[in-house]
């Protein structure tokens, strides 16, 4: 990444024209940004920054040459410039603009150039430059090594506390810290995932690894315990916070200060929250992706927020998107805001009318931040105007709803600052304020006495063509102007002789010349004059306004978070009503005493997000008594994992204040959703898929508690049969004995599900699926009691593996259960039912059969298995001689050795790819088994 001067006009500084050494100038100055530097109407890098640029913004380079030698250059349009500056920003650099701040018109010899705007990814205030739906948060992670305050603030988590995080967005002020051991930073990141993340220097790179954002270097002096509170102090009293807060907090804070021009406290930063994670529903990175919360990289790439996103104001999208990060864990809450659904649920007409208003509803969290750092523009104070305009509307529609009345309170229409911005501002204000035209006549007696000085002597020049042409006899005089001559009398030279004394001659041309009188130049000046102080006076009004709605920021933050509180609601409200939600009962936690008043209940839930894709989405019950282990066993494919999810979600969406898909609802709050679901293999990452299972579930066992809901998925798949069940079982004994997590496990291994005879909180579900003429049919309907098969046969059948692998399978099958039989004749037990035991039962036939073809290298079958095949039925069969069998049982062997632990997934497909080349091989009669 090349970032400041590009080495190689450094080394050739001296012979540098004057323009090329005033962009090294600047570049060096900022060496850690790429630097767009104007030049006309483009902002252009050179050399190896032309190259950089011109790679990530798909521009074309040119080549130059001037005195100095050839050098490449790259521009970027000034016109299209926030579309390159978003590529830029997406590939992580910061980006310098340096703008001419001199007219170049008047600049004596090289015009003078100044960086005018650092823009990073987690810092940028430019509207074309953020999503209007998310925030943009900078983060910081910093410790408070060497403070020797006393931290009376108290560390959110007592002597664990040993990080602050922090984080801000720069374009609205919101403000928020915390402080945590190593964990809670890891799970505060995944849920700000924040663009850009500052580290503070004694903290362990390891602690922030897993945030996936642009890292920012800053001077370890910000860090100082001291200078950080010094910082901090122009927003909030330090002392309300603990020592790692203070320093992360003042530290960004300081940072952000410096994005933004250094011009000291970033007013519109109103408030620093203090807030303590486990005072919301905790998710850590693992849940949030598992549940696809916010993304889905793999299927649909729904996720449950776009499902659920019908808000109408980029205010609301936020909001709502706050929610779903940070779910209540106080039921009354919870209920207020079911109260304040559910009363908008049942109004159609007050909710259309809601949401209607609230669609031309600026963002006017982001305005307070323009108004402040005296950016808005005239239009953004007339947007402001229409949306205060709106709310009156709102209130009205919120009349009398009992829900609501503290949201209607809150809906302040801020009347006076309406009537400021519409006396000042005309209705459709030009963009730029220095277009003039921005205040209303009758607004300022100044204004318009200059006003109408210019237009008086426009009107006396727009007179004065008829008069002088009376005057002086000469019918084509003419009036005219010229930005350079100004105003003039133009006489065609055929009638020059007839130019009366009190014409001066200004220009002369090819046919005629040019005149001015002494009362023309005098109205001229005053024309010019009166202008210019207009546009001075216009200028001052506005930025007085502006300066009265700053003053105002507070109220309107506060309106904006009402608007945003009333959208989401009514959101939620819509969703409930056109998806069939419905209203949970929340039950208030008693510790486990009297469990059945802990009981989660779910009758016909569905999955919100599979639903909406699913033509035929089968609703399922869940009756989850607090700390039960439900094992759930099925085929793949039957919907265990939706299932689960589903469960999940409807938790997850109720403490967020929503309603939930289901036919009735009862929940327990719950402190924490755990999550180690599907194939969240990190294939980029290259780590193991059996090493990353491990440790989620580590996380789940040390942190879980009574009041946690636990999702396991497929727990010990990732290693060998005996190793991955023995795991699966100890994991459940761990949950129910020392947890009492309510806890959903779905599993293949099959055995577990005589867990439930030995204890009292374990039960069995199951997904059935009916199997007819060898065909499967998934039910997608979870039952009591454990699952009868696994179904793995069929349903490799159904994914197309080749038949003779099939038949092959299915003869294994049963002949590993003739053998589990005897062997549980014989008083031992070990109904392996998914075909790739590792050779633990030692008894069953097709085991010895594999052993003998890994092991001695050739295909003789056994007797035993030559035995099943010829009795078999099936025709496909018959023909199969020797060597596709050899083929098939080498196929099987390997994938029985193949130690999934060591394999990333990467290679896994990879295995997977040549083995099914293989067996497709085998189909077509020529097994071709080289080795790879
Ligand atoms: P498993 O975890 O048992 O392998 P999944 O939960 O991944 O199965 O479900 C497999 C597919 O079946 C899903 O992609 C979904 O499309 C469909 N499915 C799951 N549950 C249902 C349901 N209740 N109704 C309809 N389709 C479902």
């Amino acid at each position: 990444m090349v970032t400041g001067a590009p080495a190689t006009m450094r080394e050739r500084r001296e012979e540098l024209t004057p323009m090329l050494a005033q962009y090294v100038d600047v570049a060096e100055r900022y060496d850690d940004c790429v630097v767009l530097f104007r030049v006309g109407d483009f902002y252009k890098a050179f050399c190896e920054a032309a190259d950089e640029v011109a790679r990530v913004c798909e521009l074309t380079r040119i080549e130059r040459e001037d005195s100095t030698g050839t050098y490449t250059a790259c521009g970027v349009p000034v016109d299209n410039a926030p579309k390159y500056l978003r590529r830029l920003l997406d590939a992580e650099y910061r980006v310098a603009v340096a703008d001419q701040v001199e007219d170049a018109e008047e600049a004596s010899g090289l015009v003078d150039r100044a960086v005018t705007q650092v823009l990073t990814p987690g810092t940028v205030v430019e509207e074309e430059l953020l999503s209007e739906g998310s925030n943009t948060y900078v983060g910081c992670v910093a410790t408070a090594v060497g403070d020797t305050g006393d931290g009376s603030g108290g560390g959110t988590d007592g002597d664990d506390a040993a990080y602050g995080v922090a984080y801000v967005d720069v374009s609205t002020g919101e403000c928020a810290v915390t402080a945590g051991d190593a964990a809670a930073v890891d799970e505060e990141l995944a849920r700000i995932a924040p663009a850009e993340l500052l580290v503070g220097p004694a903290v362990p790179s390891e602690v922030v690894d897993a945030a996936d954002c642009m890292r920012t270097e800053r001077d370890p002096e910000e860090f100082a315990p001291d200078a950080a509170a010094d910082t901090l102090a122009a927003y909030a009293d330090p002392e309300r916070f603990a020592a790692a807060e203070r320093v992360a907090c003042g530290a960004l804070l300081a940072y952000a200060e410096y994005t933004q021009g250094d011009d000291g406290p970033l007013e519109y930063v109103r408030r620093v929250r203090r807030y303590d994670p486990r005072r919301s529903l905790r998710l850590d990175a693992t849940a949030l992706r598992g549940l696809e919360l916010f993304e889905n990289p793999v299927g649909s790439g729904r996720t449950l927020f776009d499902t659920i996103d019908e808000t109408r104001s980029a205010l609301g999208r936020r909001r709502l998107r706050a929610w779903l990060r940070r779910p209540l864990v106080d039921a009354d809450r919870i209920r207020e805001r079911h109260d304040a659904v559910a009363a908008f649920a049942e109004r159609t007409l007050v909710r259309e009318d809601v949401r209607e208003a609230l669609s031309a509803a600026y963002d006017l969290e982001r305005l307070v931040g323009r108004v402040s750092r005296g950016r808005a523009t005239a239009r953004d104070l007339r947007s402001l105007h229409d949306t205060l305009a709106a709310v009156p509307e709102v209130r009205a529609a919120l009349e009398g709803i009992d829900a609501l009345a503290d949201l209607r309170g809150a809906l302040d229409p801020l009347d006076d600052v309406r009537e400021r911005i519409d006396e000042a501002v005309v209705p459709d204000p030009p963009q730029e304020i220095t277009d003039g035209g921005v205040i209303r006549a009758g607004y300022d007696a100044d204004l318009d006495e200059v006003r109408s000085t210019a237009r008086e002597g426009r009107e006396w020049i727009a007179e004065l063509e008829a008069r002088e042409r009376e005057r002086t006899g000469i019918e084509n005089l003419e009036v005219g102007y010229t930005q350079v001559h100004g105003y003039y009398i133009e006489v065609t030279n055929g009638q020059l002789e007839k130019v009366p004394d009190d014409y001066t001659r200004r220009q002369t041309l090819k046919n005629s010349e040019r005149f001015y009188t002494p009362e023309l130049k005098r109205r001229e000046d005053e024309i010019l004059g009166a202008d210019e102080r207009a546009d001075a006076l216009e200028y001052e009004l506005f930025a007085g306004l502006r300066d009265e709605v700053a003053d105002e920021s507070d109220r309107i933050g506060e309106l904006a978070g009402a608007i945003a509180r009333v959208d989401a609601l009514a959101a939620l409200a819509t969703v409930a009503v056109e998806r069939d939600y419905v209203r949970p009962e929340m039950v208030d936690r008693d510790g486990g005493r009297d469990r059945d008043s802990d009981d989660l209940h779910l009758k016909r839930s569905r999955h919100p997000v599979v639903e909406e894709t699913e033509s035929e989405f089968v609703p399922n019950d869940a009756a989850l008594p607090r700390g039960t282990v439900a094992v759930i066993t099925g085929p793949n494919m039957s919907g265990k994992s939706t299932y689960m999810r589903q469960v999940a979600l409807c938790v997850v969406l109720a403490q967020a204040g929503s309603f939930v898909p289901a036919d009735s609802a009862r929940l327990p709050v719950v402190d924490r959703v755990f999550t180690r679901v599907g194939a969240s293999d990190d294939i980029a990452g290259g780590e193991s898929t059996f090493m990353r299972e491990m440790r989620e579930l580590t996380d789940v066992l040390h942190d879980a508690t009574g009041d946690s809901l636990v999702l396991l998925d497929e727990v010990g798949r990732g290693t060998a049969t005996t190793d991955g069940r023995a795991i699966a079982r100890a994991a459940v004994e761990f949950l129910h004995d020392e947890v009492g997590a309510t806890t959903l496990f779905a599993t293949h291994y099959h055995e577990l599900t005589d867990l439930a005879d030995e204890y009292d909180r374990v039960v069995n579900r199951h997904f059935a699926a009916t199997e007819r003429e060898g065909d499967v049919t998934f039910l997608h309907r979870v039952r009591e009691g454990a699952a009868s098969s696994s179904y793995g046969v069929e349903v490799a059948d159904l994914a197309g593996v080749p038949e003779s692998v099939v038949a092959r399978a299915h003869d294994l099958v049963a002949a590993e259960r003739d053998g589990d039989r005897s062997a549980d004749d014989a008083g031992g037990r070990d109904g392996d039912d998914d075909g790739d035991d590792d050779g633990d039962t030692t008894e069953a036939i097709p085991q010895r059969t594999l052993e003998e073809v890994a092991e001695n290298g050739h295909s003789e079958p056994s007797a035993a298995g030559r035995d099943r095949r010829e009795a078999s039925p099936d025709p496909s069969q018959a023909t199969p001689g020797p060597e596709p069998e050899e083929a098939v049982a080498a196929v099987l062997a390997e994938l029985r050795d193949l130690s999934l632990a060591e394999t990333t997934p990467l290679e896994a497909l990879n295995r997977l790819h040549d083995l099914q080349r293989r067996a497709e091989a085998v189909e077509e009669g020529s097994p071709g088994g080289e080795e790879p």
